[in-house]
C-alpha cells in the first residue's frame, strides 16, 4: 500500500512534534509523523520531566532567538494547549569570571535581555544552595523557567492530532528516495509518497543521512537525581560554566524525589543510540562536583537517567535542506540545548520545507551557521 501525504515528519521528539504542529497551523493538510518507538519513549533526547529554558547565552544569536521563542512560540503553544508548560523561576548561571561567563554577560547586555549580574555577596543571599567563589561571575535571569518536558510532548502530540495530523508509532523509516514532485518514504510498515519531508531523527540522524556523519556526533549523557538537606523544590534552574568541559547544570525537583544534576558533556565518548547503558556509574562523578559546589549537604542519589546528545562542533544546530535530497529538510545536532527552542525550531523547519526561507529574522541573519555543510574548518 502507498500512502500519499503532503508532509511527512520523521521522529516524534520535541522537534518533530513541534514541526508537525507548525505545519498544521499553517494549513498543510495531510501531515504524518512517523516514529520508530512508542510515543514518549526514553531512548532518544526528549524524555525526562524537566528542562531549563533561559535567555542567557554566550552568543547574541541565541539570546535573540530565545527572546522570540519566549515571546511568541511558547505562549502560542500554551494558549492552544490550554495550560502552562513552563514554571517561571529566575535562573542562576555562574562560573569563574576568567571563563565563558564574561561572554554571557556581554551577549545578554548587547541584546538587552532581562538578565543582571549579581555581586558574589548578593548571590549568596539570593541563591543560598550554591557555594560561590570570590572570582565568580553570577547572572540572575528573570526570563528563565522550568519546562515541563513530558507535558510539553503530550501537549504537542495532542495539538497535532486535534489539527488533523496522524502519528504512526512503532514505524521505522528505512529509506528516503527522491522522485519527481515527491519523496518515496519506505518504512517498516508500508510506503509513503510525501510532498515534503522533515527529518528530525535526533541521535539516529546520521544513520539515515550518511552525508551528515562528519557533522554530527552522538554522546551519551547521565543525569543524577540527588537528595540534599535543603529545599530542592525551591532551587532555581542553574548552570555552572567553568573552563573546558567543567560544565554542570540542574533543576529543582518539582515535587519529585531528588534535584536534577548533570554534566553537560559534548566531547565525551561517541555512542550508538541503539546501545543501551547504565547511567548510574557516571552520576558518582557528578556527586563529587555537587559536594564541592553546593552549600547544602548532599545525602544521596535517588535516581539516574540515560539520554543522548547529538553534537555539532560548535553546538550550532543543523537546520537546512538535507544534502542530495530535494524536498527534504533536516533538523539535527541540538547539542544538549535544543528543547527550549522546540516550538521555534518547529516554525523554522516548517517554513524552510514550505518556502525554502523563513520569517525568523535572527535565523536568517545567521543562516550559514546552521548549514548542513558548515564545518569546523
Ligand atoms: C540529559 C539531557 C538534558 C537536557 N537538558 C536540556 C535543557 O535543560 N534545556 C534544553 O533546552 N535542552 C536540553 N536538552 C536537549 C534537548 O532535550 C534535545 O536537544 C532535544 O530533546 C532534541 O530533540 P529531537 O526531537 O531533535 O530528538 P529526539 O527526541 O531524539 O527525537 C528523535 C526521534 O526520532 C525517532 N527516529 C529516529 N530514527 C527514526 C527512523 N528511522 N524512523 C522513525 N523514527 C525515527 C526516534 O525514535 C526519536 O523519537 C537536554 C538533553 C539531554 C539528553
Amino acid at each position: 500500500m502507498t500512502h500519499p501525504c503532503d508532509a511527512l515528519v520523521l521522529g516524534a521528539g520535541i522537534n518533530g512534534l513541534a514541526t508537525a504542529w507548525q505545519l498544521l497551523r499553517r494549513g498543510v493538510e495531510r501531515v504524518v509523523v512517523v516514529e520508530q518507538n512508542p510515543l514518549f519513549h526514553s531512548r532518544g533526547s526528549s524524555h525526562g520531566h524537566t528542562r531549563i529554558t533561559r535567555s542567557s547565552y554566550g552568543d547574541p544569536m541565541w539570546v535573540e532567538l530565545m527572546l522570540l521563542a519566549h515571546g511568541a512560540e511558547w505562549p502560542a503553544l500554551e494558549a492552544e494547549a490550554g495550560t502552562p508548560l513552563r514554571t517561571p523561576r529566575a535562573g542562576c548561571f555562574w562560573g569563574p569570571e576568567s571563563g565563558p561567563m564574561t561572554r554571557w554577560l556581554d551577549a545578554v547586555t548587547r541584546v538587552g535581555a532581562s538578565v543582571r549580574r549579581l555581586g558574589v555577596a548578593e548571590a549568596r543571599g539570593v541563591f543560598p544552595a550554591f557555594r560561590f567563589e570570590e572570582e565568580d561571575l553570577v547572572l540572575r535571569d528573570e526570563s528563565a523557567a522550568v519546562i515541563h518536558a513530558a507535558q510539553t510532548l503530550r501537549a504537542l502530540a495532542g495539538r497535532v492530532k486535534a489539527l488533523g495530523g496522524v502519528i504512526a508509532e512503532g514505524v521505522r523509516v528505512l529509506d528516503l528516495d527522491p522522485r519527481a514532485g515527491h519523496t518515496r518514504v519506505t518504512t517498516s510498515s508500508g510506503v509513503f509518497e510525501a510532498g515534503r519531508v522533515v527529518v528530525t531523527a535526533g541521535p539516529w540522524t546520521a544513520k539515515l543521512l550518511p552525508a551528515l556523519q562528519g557533522r554530527l556526533r552522538v554522546t551519551r549523557q547521565s543525569v543524577g537525581y540527588l537528595r540534599f538537606e535543603g529545599d530542592t523544590d525551591g532551587l532555581p534552574p542553574w548552570i555552572y560554566q567553568g573552563h573546558g568541559e567543567d560544565n554542570y547544570y540542574g533543576l529543582p525537583s518539582m515535587g519529585r524525589p531528588g534535584a536534577k544534576v548533570a554534566l553537560h558533556r559534548t566531547l565525551g565518548p561517541a555512542n550508538d543510540p541503539d546501545d543501551r547503558y547504565d547511567a548510574e556509574p557516571e552520576v558518582w562523578a557528578v556527586m563529587d562536583w555537587a559536594r564541592r559546589r553546593f552549600a547544602w549537604t548532599l545525602s544521596g542519589v535517588v535516581g539516574s537517567e540515560a539520554c543522548h546528545y547529538t553534537n555539532t562542533h560548535d553546538e550550532v544546530f543543523v537546520l537546512d535542506a538535507a544534502p542530495g535530497l530535494p524536498g527534504v529538510v533536516v533538523g539535527a545536532g541540538f547539542s544538549g540545548h535544543g528543547f527550549k527552542f522546540g516550538p521555534l525550531t518547529g516554525r523554522i523547519l516548517a517554513e524552510l520545507v514550505m518556502d525554502g526561507v523563513t520569517t525568523v529574522a535572527p535565523f536568517e541573519a545567521h543562516r550559514a551557521r546552521f548549514a548542513a555543510s558548515s564545518s569546523a574548518g
